[in-house]
């Protein structure tokens, strides 16, 4: 099976107002056409409007959380569905900050995997050890549990991505080392392929977890990296186009 097309994908986590819609509009006009998908998931206040500032480009939008149900009395949340209306052809789910501070586990991401299926979004599923794990030498049994808990048999033959985000580097500016990314994204291939078979191979597998323009390149050629998961380096376009520049294209 060839290799997934690489995916940079920029969280923006609970930052911007629709001043920050220029940013998104500068990563518009100069992300390549061809070789690498690019998104930009945006709090849900800025869907509707960056998805109708980037119409008809190249840039794609996710989202980053959704309900399980389609609709109903859920004060405060926001369906897959209503996500979907919105302009979000993608979206982040498991992220650890969703994990650790609003109590997500396994399964109820994998419910949200299953509510992005209904609603035609991409999932991209978030997995990754905490510290103290990977100092107890447990990231890899996390890692590939957290995999098949969170990702239903439904995922069978449709597009969706994984993300590694190691806990501890998000947001610090620390990383693993090279052989330790390759090591946890050839675990979670091998876990892909017993749950989903051949169809395993497909799904690109992103590092996230403090990318830079200074180590994006490096980290994005390792064996099974089909990308980034970017944080903090994708609220400005110059440095997320930077990241995007150093992704090898298909
Ligand atoms: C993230 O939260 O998904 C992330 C990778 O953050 P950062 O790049 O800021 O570490």
């Amino acid at each position: 099976m060839s290799a997934p097309t690489p995916l940079i994908a920029g969280n923006w986590k609970m930052n911007g107002t629709a001043e920050s819609l220029a940013q998104a509009s500068a990563v518009a006009a100069a992300a390549p056409a061809a070789g690498v998908r690019v998104a930009l998931c945006p709090p849900a206040t800025l869907l509707a409007s960056m998805s109708r500032a980037l119409a008809g480009g190249q840039v794609m939008i996710g989202a980053q959380d959704c309900h399980p149900e389609p609709s109903g009395a859920f004060t405060g949340d926001i369906s897959a569905e209503m996500l979907a209306d919105a302009g979000a052809s993608l979206v982040i789910l498991g992220h650890s900050e969703r994990r650790a501070g609003h109590g997500e586990d396994d399964a109820a991401v994998a419910s949200k995997v299953q509510a992005a299926l209904r609603a035609g979004l991409e999932p991209i599923i978030c997995v990754g050890e905490t510290r103290q794990e990977r100092e107890a030498g447990q990231a890899l049994a996390v890692v590939t549990g957290q995999v098949r808990g969170s990702l239903p048999a439904a995922l069978a033959g449709k597009a969706f991505t994984v993300a590694y985000e190691p806990v501890w580097a998000i947001g610090t500016g620390l990383t693993p080392t090279l052989e330790d990314i390759v090591e946890v994204h050839q675990a979670i291939r091998a876990t892909l392929r017993d749950m989903f078979g051949e169809g395993g191979g497909a799904p690109a597998i992103l590092y996230g977890g403090s990318v830079k323009p200074g180590n994006a390149a490096e980290i994005l050629a390792l064996p099974e990296v089909g990308g980034a998961l970017v944080g903090g380096a994708s609220l400005k376009a110059e440095d997320f186009l930077a990241i995007v520049a150093g992704s090898p294209k298909a």
